[in-house]
């Protein structure tokens, strides 16, 4: 056989940037109380579940979806009480836009900064993209740095600032007055990601008409459409409509679309669940506080971050027990010995603190 080219490896081919990358971990969790990706545990009521049956049957599923999906974004306008002159940009996840916004400011040396610990995509999503990403550590207690901040701000000049609002896996939220500098003092955008927001007491939506490099970016993924995968970015149209041009036209199916129109016109069930997971997360909390052996923090999200002397081997004995959450340790050091728990049901917080104490003991 005459050979014609080199054989074809990764090695060659893929940029060095994408092979040091380690693909996002998805742990499997068949069987075991899920309690580690911040999901709603509740299921929908059965009126609203035959509701979407029908909803369902009636889908043209051999159409392409709408790709202005007009009304599925009125309703969201409706639902976020969106400012007069505020648009919408859908994504398949929240995930999607941060791409899409990365993809769009990328030219060679453009900066995305975030705040370290904090949600891991920002900096992938900036190595996908060729971005150079810029980390600015977080006080001890999870604040906002903002003199490291404004001062890394100035030195790196960032196309793209992530601030997520309330901060994963922290669970707080950043001193508002803090955020608002930080935007004033950024040459760039600024998108502030409240993934949490129906768990949370502060929102950056009505500022958005006060700043123009601002953007809010909101998920349903929190809210009990994790499956459905729909995210949506606020802001002017003059960067929407920018960002609109690099969205692939069906990004968000026929199916998310009927059912995330159908299920926010009952917006206040979800509210409902998310009011019960708030007042939930006060009990584990307490719980948490009066555990021997665990430091909590607080939080306004659906998760609480806390620590203990030994988390891998706390974790593992977690997972024995059959309660899957998430370990911080090992990742970022301000991490050192975290681990992150999902508000379940009640009966999922007893399990879950009857499994921790247990595996705490065991540890000991
Ligand atoms: C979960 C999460 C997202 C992504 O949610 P999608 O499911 O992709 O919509 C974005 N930002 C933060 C801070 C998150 O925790």
């Amino acid at each position: 056989m005459p050979s014609f080219r080199e054989i074809v490896t990764p090695e060659t081919l893929i940029r060095p940037e994408i092979r040091a990358l380690h693909a996002y971990h998805v742990p499997s969790s068949s069987d075991m109380i899920k309690l580690d990706a911040m999901e709603n545990p509740y299921l929908l009521p059965t009126e609203l579940r035959d509701e979407l049956a029908r909803v369902i049957a009636d889908a043209q599923i051999n159409r392409y979806p709408d790709a202005g999906a007009q009304r599925l974004k009125q309703r969201i306008s409706s639902v976020a009480g969106l400012p007069a002159g505020v648009e919408v940009l859908l994504g398949n996840g929240s995930d999607e836009i941060i791409q899409l916004l990365a993809l769009a400011v990328a030219k060679p040396g453009a900066v995305l900064l975030s705040v370290e610990p904090s949600f891991v995509m920002y900096k992938m999503i900036a190595a996908f993209t060729g971005m150079e990403y810029v980390g600015v550590p977080l006080a001890e207690d999870f604040s906002l740095d903002l003199p490291a901040t404004l001062d890394a701000i100035a030195r790196h000049r960032p196309a793209l600032v992530f601030l997520a609002y309330p901060n994963n896996p922290t669970g707080n939220l950043f001193d508002a007055d803090a955020v608002r500098q930080i935007i004033l003092a950024s040459p760039g955008l600024v998108v502030v990601d409240e993934a949490y927001y129906a768990f949370a007491s502060a929102s950056f939506l009505p500022s958005l008409q006060q700043y123009e490099n601002l953007l809010v970016m909101r998920t349903f993924s929190k809210l009990g459409m994790a499956g459905l995968r729909l995210g949506f970015l606020a802001g002017s149209r003059i960067w929407l409509e920018q960002l609109e041009k690099l969205r692939l036209p069906y990004n968000v199916g026929v199916l998310p679309q009927l059912v995330a129109e159908m299920l926010l016109a009952h917006h206040d069930v979800l509210l409902r669940q998310a009011e019960q997971i708030k007042s939930d997360r006060s009990w584990l909390y307490e719980r948490l506080v009066g555990t021997v052996g665990v430091y909590a923090y607080p939080s306004e999200a659906n998760f609480i971050l806390f620590r203990v002397a030994h988390a891998t081997r706390v974790f593992e004995g977690l997972k024995q027990r059959g309660v899957l959450i998430k370990n911080l340790n090992g990742g970022h050091p301000a991490l050192a010995d975290c681990l992150r728990v999902t508000v379940g049901t009640p009966e999922q917080n007893e399990q879950f603190m009857a499994a921790l104490q247990a595996s705490i003991h065991q540890t000991i």
